[in-house]
Parts: structure tokens; sequence; C-alpha cells
């Protein structure tokens, strides 16, 4: 049996073929192990842009998975765990 780590970061995907967040804020550099953590953590990082620069501005990290040291979308189920508590 292989085990798979998964966790999840509020972040971006990088850009392609380089180890560099493709967002603004960049990563949030935790290792969340549920969906709704990372999610609360991107929804704190976008108060504390709101608190910092205005109601306009906001935080430009989403919710990613990580699989084995490799980020990744998330899957159906997890977009679903996503929807569920955003
Ligand atoms: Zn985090």
């Amino acid at each position: 049996m292989i085990a798979v780590t998964t966790i999840y970061i509020a972040g971006s995907m990088n850009h392609p073929g380089t180890t560099l967040p493709a967002n603004v804020r960049g990563d949030c550099g935790h290792g969340h192990r549920t969906v709704a953590a990372a999610a609360r953590c991107a929804a704190a990082d976008d108060r504390s842009c709101k608190i910092g620069h205005g109601p306009h501005a906001g935080s430009d990290r989403t919710v990613i998975a990580v699989e084995d040291g490799r980020k990744r979308p998330l899957n159906d189920r997890e977009l679903l765990e996503l929807d569920a508590v955003t």
C-alpha cells in the first residue's frame, strides 16, 4: 500500500516550471490538514489585506492541495468541502 499525504494551503498554483506561487500574496506557509482550515486561513489573510489597505483590497490566496509535496487544484470532493464552508 502506498500512503499519500495530502495537505492544504492558502496560496496558489505555481508559475509553470517554477516553484514560485503565481499570485501576489504567495502561499501561507502552513500545512493545513483540512480544506476548511485552509479556507479559514485564506479568509484571515483577506481580512488582513482589508485592515491594511481598505475594503476594496483583498487576498488572492485560494485553497490548493499539496499531495506528497506537489501542488494540485482541488478535486471534486474537495471543492464540495470548500463550498460547504465558504
Ligand atoms: Zn495557512
